[in-house]
């Protein structure tokens, strides 16, 4: 079963053509790196992914439907780029508070146990490093247990010992059959972190296979 399918996307914002002419699926319970340089065309990708942008022409489906129907199914959790976090709630505030939202088959604990965040729990959100932010944000993404998880550029706040612990949290998340797709620009984090690497450059796939492949192909 395919947890994405995109056919034939577009997307243009005036005359700069973003995403041009995207086909690529991916299957349920794959951990798949969107590999490409600053305005490859990624984050219009993903916002269409998850129906927060319409494609100008093409279509998407996630598990079978559309992305509007799928958020609404609470089958998918997102990591955006940016986000602000109520500065004044703790952690475990914020964290217990969007988990509420969700029929969450997760315990409060063992979420902020999944994102390492249980030595920070009580810490304010205005008191968090970036990098201790981004893991509140994969917190949130993660609260309601999707069966997709899709993340942009997820570590570019962090520091070296925070990436690491941060891709141990995403593919202990992944484990079990879930489907994860994240963005980045860096080859080496797509390469350590995902089944398969789709490299896109000037809206468009340019290699699709294994990090061996790609690199061997480069
Ligand atoms: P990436 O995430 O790979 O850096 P983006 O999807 O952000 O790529 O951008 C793809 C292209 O679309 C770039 O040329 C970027 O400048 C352009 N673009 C992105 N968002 C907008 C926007 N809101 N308005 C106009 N152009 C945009
Ligand atoms: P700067 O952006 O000022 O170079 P960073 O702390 O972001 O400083 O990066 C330090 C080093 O780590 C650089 O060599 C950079 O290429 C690399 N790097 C930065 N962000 C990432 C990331 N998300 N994944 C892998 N390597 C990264």
């Amino acid at each position: 079963m395919n947890a994405i399918a995109f056919a034939d996307v577009s997307r243009r914002y005036g005359d700069v053509l973003a995403v041009d002419g995207l086909d690529l699926t991916v299957e349920a319970g794959r951990t798949v790196a969107l590999l490409g340089p600053n305005g490859a065309g990624k984050s219009t990708s993903i916002n269409m992914l998850l129906g927060l942008l319409r494609p100008t022409r093409g279509r998407i489906e996630v598990f079978g439907h559309s992305p509007d129907e799928a958020v609404a199914r609470g089958e998918v959790g997102a990591m955006l780029q940016s986000g602000e976090l109520i500065p004044e709630l703790t952690v475990r505030e914020l964290v217990a508070f969007v988990r509420r939202l969700y029929p969450s088959p997760l315990g409060l604990d063992e979420v902020l146990e999944m994102a390492d965040l249980t030595a920070l729990a009580g810490r304010r959100a205005v008191k968090l490093s970036g990098g201790q932010a981004q893991r509140v944000r994969f917190a949130l993404a993660v609260v309601g247990a999707p069966r997709l998880l899709v993340l942009d550029e997820p570590t570019a706040a962090m520091d070296v010992e925070s990436r690491l612990r941060f891709w141990e949290a995403m593919r202990s998340y992944a484990e079990g059959g879930r489907t994860v797709l994240f963005a980045t620009h860096y080859l080496q984090e797509a390469d350590e972190n995902s089944d398969r690497v789709i490299v896109v450059a000037g809206g468009r796939v340019v290699a699709d296979g294994t990090a061996a492949e790609i690199k061997a192909g480069a």
